[in-house]
């Protein structure tokens, strides 16, 4: 079923930090021939479908938005930047607690209704979570897909 809102993940879903959640490498950031790196030169890199994700979903008039529980909203932050990512977002919600509370706040700005809304998580726990809500969820297992996007188009 088609959706409005597509909300996703940072850690494990739009980017691997090196193996590590954001929160656990070393600021600063700085980029580098086109990879962003922390100061023990571990590269961010986001999962290869990203970018085309975030045109095919322009392309389509639909809205984007970040859910981020991380511990460093700054890094997070910082590092979107360095990735040319973060203009992409319609509403970014990146701060420590449970996703519902991002999505609220997401449906406050927005106005959006939670069931025309996706969320895209590779953790269990925030997927059950936003269930509550009647949010439409995705579990990511290796990353975001083009495909696990698409079907929501
Ligand atoms: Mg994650």
């Amino acid at each position: 079923m088609a959706k409005q809102l597509f909300i996703f993940d940072l850690d494990f879903t739009l980017w691997d930090a090196g193996g590590l959640w954001c929160d656990c490498t070393t600021p600063p950031y700085r980029r580098i021939n086109g990879f962003v790196k922390d100061a023990e030169n571990r590269i961010i890199q986001l999962y290869p479908d990203v970018w085309e994700i975030i045109h095919l979903l322009k392309r389509h008039g639909r809205k984007i938005a970040v859910a981020s529980r991380t511990e460093q909203p700054a890094w997070a932050r910082q590092i979107l930047d360095l990735m040319d990512l973060r203009q992409w977002f319609d509403y970014e919600e990146i701060f420590p607690d449970r996703k519902i509370y991002h999505l609220q706040n997401i449906h406050r700005q927005s106005g959006i209704p939670f069931n025309q809304m996706v969320f895209f998580d590779d953790e269990q726990r925030n997927i059950i979570d936003v269930t509550t809500l009647g949010v439409t969820s995705e579990w990511v297992q290796n990353g975001i897909t083009r495909s696990l996007v698409a079907k929501y188009l």
